[in-house]
């Protein structure tokens, strides 16, 4: 398993992560198998959507503030429930399967560090199961 650490720069932000974990991925010397990414914190996720076109991570980021908004009636102490709810709604997991070295993703699709309570300094980890 690898470890990678990753500074968020803003308060809630989606950082494309996919060459660091292709290039996780790559010394581990797997040629076939799964790999997953999973993030090991209450307010940091990740997901997998579209990088193209960098207005579709503005518009998800921008929609999740409306069904969650910063401020609301929440009763956890340290006043980020916000943060804590977006978790656990886009997850703290991805599975990619992984063939001939490579990650198999859709032409358009990357994978995001999901920040919720930022900035921070992060952590996620990397692990690729062998299944050739
Ligand atoms: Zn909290």
């Amino acid at each position: 398993m690898k470890q990678l650490s990753i500074r968020t720069n803003s308060r809630f932000e989606m950082i494309d992560i996919t060459r660091a974990v292709a290039d996780a991925v790559k010394e581990e010397n797997v040629v076939s198998g799964i790999c997953y990414v999973f993030v090991p914190h209450t307010t940091a996720a990740v997901t997998i959507n579209e990088n193209a076109d960098p207005d579709v991570p503005r518009d998800i980021i921008m929609e999740l503030d409306k069904v969650i908004p910063f401020h609301d009636n929440y009763r956890h102490m340290e006043g980020n429930s916000a943060a804590h709810i977006k978790t656990s709604l886009i997850g703290s997991s991805e599975a990619v399967f992984v063939e001939n070295g490579n990650l198999v993703l859709g032409t358009w699709q990357s994978l995001f560090f999901c920040e919720f309570d930022g900035p921070r300094t992060r952590k996620y980890m990397v692990k690729v199961i062998a299944t050739d």
